[in-house]
């Protein structure tokens, strides 16, 4: 066998470095959430993810989604510090900075830094287009803990830009820059013309050393549409090659998901995990907006209390990666009161498969 070249061997190096550095990372994310968990686990009143939006605005328009205008302004600084504040002595593990995009509000550091300050983990999840290595370097400094990215495609398309090639000097920059952990969220389902990208865009991130996960498409109200023979293979695919401890902890949803089949869980939305949206209202998720629809301000424990025992009717057949992995931990608790079930406006058995889904599968 020839001996490797030099560059060869360089590359090698420079690759194992990369996937080093990133396992590192990885670990420190981990170590933050282990450290929090036993309180969390404990302490039922507390939420553990809080989606934050910081605007609606979004420089993209990915036709499938339903979160975002063009129009809206950013969130003031202030109103969000409250906010975070709030969310703070509620407890709260974990704040996920969402939008629109949330890389278009001008004062993002300053939020994470806030969040981070008040001792809790900080997320973001942005199509990544306007990351810069200047953007990249001052949220290291804010102090971010983890970034997620959707690529929907390898090619934009009529739906989609959210590429593969066109992201892909945003991703070496990651890879080279950010002190914070990154995820690559690929999806399979309705609507992706080439259900093959999720593979090549989930190896691409593992190349990077970066998290990869999969998501399946869901319609507006975060509701199943069940995989094609081919997207099935391919979602298998991706299966064996995802990473990460809640990956394979609910696989078995994602699995039930992909055939077809409910899922049996308690979904504690508005309690573990709350969506806040740009007014400061807090909602069950993203695609159950308006319910509850309280005030941050006015939002208290015993808003939580009662949220954590109501079943939620949609909860078979959602997609929602994010909400199923949070109210794992709360698994064993006792079952929801049925008295208190709640059913969103639309019945769930009259939905029609919709072509029209929301955002990244949420995760
Ligand atoms: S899916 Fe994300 S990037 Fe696309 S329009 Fe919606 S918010 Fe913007
Ligand atoms: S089950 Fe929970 S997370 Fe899923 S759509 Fe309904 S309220 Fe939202």
């Amino acid at each position: 066998m020839p001996a490797p070249r030099r560059d060869q061997v360089k590359l090698l190096r420079t690759a194992a470095s990369e996937v080093m550095t990133e396992l590192l990372k990885r670990f420190r994310l981990w170590w933050r959430i282990a450290a929090k968990a036993p309180r969390a686990l404990l302490n039922v009143e507390r939420p553990i993810l809080v989606h934050l939006i910081v605007t609606r605005r979004c420089n993209l328009d990915c036709g499938y989604c339903n979160e975002y205008d063009q129009v809206s302004r950013p969130v003031p600084l202030e109103l969000l510090a409250k906010r975070v504040d709030r969310l703070a002595e509620l407890g709260t593990v974990a704040i996920t900075l969402s939008g629109g995009e949330p890389l278009l509000h001008p004062r993002l550091e300053e939020i994470v830094m806030r969040i981070a300050s008040r001792r809790m983990i900080v997320t973001l999840i942005s199509n990544g287009y306007l990351l810069s290595r200047e953007r990249i370097e001052s949220l290291n400094l804010a102090g971010l803990d983890h970034l997620e990215i959707s690529i929907d495609n390898v090619e934009p398309d009529a739906v989609s830009r959210k590429s593969l090639r066109l992201l892909e000097p945003k991703l070496r920059w990651l890879a080279e820059h950010a002190r914070f952990s990154v995820a690559i969220n690929s999806v399979v389902g309705s609507g992706v013309a080439q259900p093959e990208d999720a593979l090549t865009i989930a190896r691409r991130a593992r190349e990077l050393g970066f998290m990869s996960s999969v998501g399946i498409v869901h319609d507006g109200e975060g509701q199943l549409q069940p995989l094609r023979l081919r997207e099935m293979e391919v979602y298998r695919a991706l299966k064996r090659l995802e990473g990460g401890l809640l990956g394979r902890i609910n696989g078995r949803f994602q699995s039930n998901l992909a055939h077809g089949r409910p899922n049996d869980w308690r979904c504690r939305a508005g309690a573990r995990y709350l969506y806040v949206d740009e007014s400061g209202l807090v909602h069950y998720c993203s695609q159950q907006r308006g319910t509850p629809g309280v005030a941050l301000d006015e939002y208290t424990r015993a808003h939580i209390r009662r949220e954590l025992r109501v079943p939620k009717a949609c909860a078979p057949y959602c997609t929602i990666n994010c909400v199923q992995q949070i109210s794992l931990i709360d698994a064993w608790r006792a079952p929801q009161a049925a008295a208190d079930a709640w059913r969103p406006a639309r019945p769930v058995a009259a939905r029609e498969p919709a072509r029209s889904s929301a955002r990244e599968a949420e995760g």
